[in-house]
């Protein structure tokens, strides 16, 4: 039998077979009764079969395809399946016994075979694929491939077009019938420099059997727990053939480019899995790029060729646009730049090399400029200023070499900005003469001077005048730098670099740009960002203190409701409810700062401070309510609290309410009672803490209407602790559900326990540190919104906007009764600066209007995701009020299951879009919404349209 050559053929039109031929070839040679489906296929007819027993799927080939051909599918298939515990299709055997069975398709002598059908969904299925995902297909196509590579079974020499040592003759044959304008140029050309970069490496690169169509589409997957799809089986085993082993990871690359959003450094999880499990030689790692550019040339290429012979395959033809976006994606940047990144995913770190040549300017003292996210230069929001603003001094200064610079950062972007420069930024003065590093020819351009030397070109762009063109030799002069600004980049790419970079990128770029400065400052340092800062946070501090998310970024800015990391990225924040003011608010920096020169010392001393702040917190509170403790954190202030509920009724007792928390030390991590916060919650409870059900009208035991019975039963427990002779000393509750994921008690429940708890001689505690000062909006306290008022307030967070600050506010008489313990005092609560930074709190959320724009920004934020719940079903419920809002993910609305791991990975998928967020609940399946006071609604509307984003497109 003659091989299949890809070359001597002409055209492999799929055979042509209808769903009702195709049940009766089922039938006749397999004895199944099922029902026929198309399948899309390149070149064959394939079907899926449902027979009443179990799924099948027949492949009718393609009849240029032998029987040999087939039955080495089958068989390496088996034996994938076999040693690398993945999932593959099972060829069923006929009636004869054999699992290839010769038919005649319109008349042409062809073989069909059946083979059982994975259940699952093709991984492709989903516009996103999240790191972890991705780095699961390289896992499994790097056992697929050392599963190939043991394969001792027969396997029929053919030449085929997807053979990536055949790349580049099948874009050079089938190019012309690309017919986008310029396509098939830009084909043969992204072809040629894939060959010729390859050309070293190609005779070095070890062969073996490969799947050769490791793709998205051709990889079965089922959901995990966290609604990602988990790649289980392969499928589609049509071009097995021989090939160099590191083609199957070109092609698994290639197929993952064009996911939404992505950036080229998306497929570094799979390279580095790839790699963890068959490891990829040197050789492997320099031809990577070059055939995944092969690899989308030719199957470009070939799908215009397929429609073109085969215009009524629709799977051909729909596939069009799809392969354009791969040939566009794996084309848009340098292959070297590429090769540099691919290699970063495995290889340690290479620096960047270093620009050697006489100086490009001389003579001059050059100051540095920090553009960079820790800059005190850009405080008080400067980076939204123009560079030359920043830059305006006297003399001659430049922005360093890959300093990550703040001033390129977009706020409420899902994409991260191009922030790292490829070279150095001149800032001048006067005017400053610029010569040439090294002999060449120099080329002026619309907007750039180029100064090509021998194998690396210097390129100026900026305010420059009287520019030279031609031959010149190092150390003549080039032209003037005018008063303003230039960029100096040196590049070994003969195409021009941008000058800009995201930073994921910017160590792949640097590569082939190197470090100019020393052609204009030989003596500057150089450096890099500290990239070892989690491993030192792991060795330094105590691991029970967690960070959020998988990858976290180091935030070292923030700015009003923006957060910022050393990347230049900026973050909309979401989360942070200590910061109602907003991050880095220059009032009450320059408050805390004057009252630091002025005098830190502590309540015991006298001064104004202490005395109108506690004034101020006084009056925010009703009577008779009227004295102040000032401590450090919330914690300290409820701790405080049930210290004056002891001492004030002689008694130990305490009603708290379940899935809540109250701080860390010994008496509040005892009426903690949240498993979110304390795992070890429900084990550790003393005796003297009593619990409620959790007042949930969600979905706690009442729901809905029934939702009063939670204050009935709490007033019965009340009744019980009294009569069983434990009456309680205070009873402690957040007035509104904070902790449980920002919802309101249900109507009347403090109004029903307070009296009941006072009759009782108890007293009654809200713990504001999360709820009160204004988030509610229409409320500046949370015990307002349930029409009571308690015996005893306890405040943090928001009071000092993130300087530790805490109070308790209650009655004289009862802070009267503290007495029997000695005297309270604590070092730094109400000290002089902690009082300063609450009374410019206090001051700044009165002129700025934040309670207010909590409940107009909050109203508009919670109707915005009422309408995403009608969209997306994941969302169970909109709680909140105010700035305050919990949106609750089920996995269904019946049965309330909580969608905990989902909420983790949406998180995680938010913040790659530019949005901070975290879970809440003792189920962790509420995304907690409690950002800074001043979000305006494009804030609230970008977080609405990012989640609706992740919802839509999974995460
Ligand atoms: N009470 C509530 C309701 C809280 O949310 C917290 C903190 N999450 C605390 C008390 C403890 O506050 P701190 O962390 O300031 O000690």
């Amino acid at each position: 039998m003659t091989k299949f050559n890809f070359f001597d053929q002409q055209a492999l039109a799929a055979p042509e077979l209808s769903p009702a031929a195709a049940e009766n070839l089922v039938r006749e040679r397999y004895g199944i009764d099922g029902t026929a489906t198309e399948l899309g296929s390149q070149q064959d007819a394939n079907f899926r079969i449902e027979s009443a027993a179990a799924t099948f799927v027949l492949k009718v080939s393609n009849p240029a395809f032998t029987a040999d051909d087939l039955d080495a599918q089958d068989r390496a298939a088996a034996h994938v399946a076999r040693s690398a515990g993945i999932l593959a299709p099972t060829a069923v055997e006929g009636h004869d016994g054999r699992t290839v069975q010769p038919v005649t398709v319109a008349g042409r002598s062809t073989v069909a075979r059946l083979v059982t059908y994975l259940d699952g969904e093709s991984l492709s299925a989903g516009e996103y694929l999240a790191p972890p995902v991705v780095a699961a297909l390289g896992d499994l196509a790097g056992r697929t491939s050392l599963a190939l590579a043991t394969y001792a079974g027969p396997l029929p020499p053919r030449e085929l077009q997807w053979d990536l040592r055949n790349a580049h003759d099948v874009v050079v044959r089938l190019a012309e019938f690309v017919s986008v304008p310029g396509g098939a140029d830009a084909a043969r050309d992204a072809a040629g420099r894939a060959a010729d970069a390859l050309a070293t490496y190609a005779g070095r690169l070890p062969l073996q059997p490969v799947h050769g169509d490791l793709t998205a589409d051709n990889v079965i997957s089922v959901a995990g727990a966290d609604g990602r799809r988990r790649p289980v089986g392969v499928i589609d085993f049509g071009d097995l053939m021989r090939s160099w082993g590191i083609a199957e990871l070109a092609v698994t690359c290639s197929s993952l480019l064009p996911y939404s959003g992505s950036d080229p450094s998306v497929i570094l999880p799979a390279i580095r899995a790839f790699h963890a499990v068959r490891p990829i030689t040197d050789d492997e790692l320099s031809a990577l790029w070059p055939l995944v550019v092969l690899r989308a040339a030719a199957l470009m290429v070939s799908g215009r060729h397929q429609a073109s012979i085969d215009a009524a395959n629709r799977y051909a033809v729909g596939n069009l646009d799809h392969e354009w976006r791969v040939f566009e994606a794996a084309t848009a940047l340098p292959i070297d730049v590429m090769t540099a990144l691919v290699r970063s995913a495995i290889r340690p770190p290479v620096a960047p090399p270093v620009a050697a040549g006489r100086p490009v300017i001389a003579g001059h003292t050059l100051t540095v400029l920090d553009f960079s996210t820790t800059s005190p230069a850009l405080h008080d929001g400067r980076f939204g200023h123009d560079e030359a603003d920043l830059a305006a001094i006297a003399g001659l200064a430049y922005v360093p070499y890959l300093q990550p610079r703040l001033t390129r950062t977009r706020l409420n972007s899902a994409e991260p900005p191009a922030t790292v420069g490829l070279g150095v930024e001149l800032f001048a003065a006067e005017p400053v003469d610029l010569r040439a590093p090294w002999p060449g020819t120099v080329v002026l351009h619309d907007d750039a001077v180029a100064l090509h030397g021998e194998s690396r070109t210097l390129w100026l762009t900026g305010s420059l005048r009287d520019t030279v063109s031609g031959a010149l030799q190092a150390g003549e002069l080039l032209g003037h730098l005018l008063p303003g600004s230039a960029r100096i980049q040196v590049s070994l790419l003969n195409a021009r670099p941008p000058f800009f970079v995201p930073a994921a990128m910017a160590d792949a770029w640097a590569q082939l740009c190197p470090d100019p400065t020393p052609l204009i400052a030989p003596d500057a340092p150089g450096g890099h960002p500290d990239g070892a800062l989690p491993a030192r946070r792991a060795g330094a501090f105590a691991p029970v203190q967690e960070h959020y998310f998988t990858e976290p970024p180091q935030i070292e800015r923030g700015w009003r409701q923006h957060l910022f990391d050393v990347t230049g990225r900026s973050y909309l924040d979401m989360l942070n409810n200590v910061s109602i003011l907003g991050h880095g608010h220059p009032r009450l920096a320059d408050a805390i700062e004057q009252q630091w020169r002025l005098l830190n010392t502590n309540s015991r001393f006298h001064y104004g401070a202490v005395v109108e702040f506690a004034e101020r917190l006084a009056a925010l509170v009703p009577a008779p309510l009227d004295t102040v403790f000032l401590v450090n954190s919330g914690t300290e202030a409820d701790d405080l609290a049930l210290r004056l509920a002891w001492a004030n009724t002689g008694r130990r007792d305490v009603l708290a309410v379940r899935e809540a928390y109250h701080g860390w030390s010994d008496a509040t991590d005892a009426v903690s009672t949240s498993v979110a916060d304390n795992p070890n919650a429900l084990d550790t409870r003393p005796a003297w803490v009593h619990t409620l059900d959790a007042p949930n009208a969600y979905r706690g035991r009442y729901r809905g209407a029934e939702a009063g019975r939670y204050a009935e039963d709490a007033v019965e427990a009340v009744r019980d602790l009294v009569a069983g002779g434990r009456p309680p000393a205070a009873f402690l509750c957040e007035p509104f559900y904070g902790n449980a994921g920002g919802m309101a008690l249900p109507a009347g429940y403090l109004a029903a326990i307070y009296p009941a708890v006072r009759d009782a001689g108890g007293l009654c505690v809200a713990d504001e540190v999360q709820v009160g000062y204004g988030r509610l909006g229409e409320h500046f306290w949370g015990f307002e919104q349930q029409g009571v008022v308690p015996d005893i307030v306890t405040v943090a967070k928001a009071m000092g906007n993130g300087h530790p600050l805490g109070a308790v506010l209650t009655t004289r008489e009862i802070a009267a009764g503290y007495r029997s313990q000695g005297y309270f005092f604590s070092s730094a609560g109400g000290s002089p600066v902690s009082c300063v930074a609450g009374l410019t709190v206090l001051n700044v959320l009165r002129d700025e209007g934040l309670q207010d724009n909590a409940r107009v920004v909050g109203a508009h934020l919670r109707a915005r995701l009422l309408a995403l719940a009608d969209k997306h079903p994941i969302i169970g419920a909109v709680h909140g009020m105010g700035l305050y809002i919990g949106v609750e993910l089920v996995r269904d609305r019946e049965t309330l299951e909580p969608a905990t791991e989902e909420t983790a990975a949406i998180c995680e998928r938010l913040r790659e879009l530019g949005i901070i967020m975290q879970p809440t609940s003792d189920r962790m399946c509420v995304l907690k919404i409690k950002p800074p006071l001043g979000i305006t609604r494009a804030d609230a509307d970008f977080f609405a349209d990012t989640l609706d984003r992740v919802l839509t497109e999974g995460w």
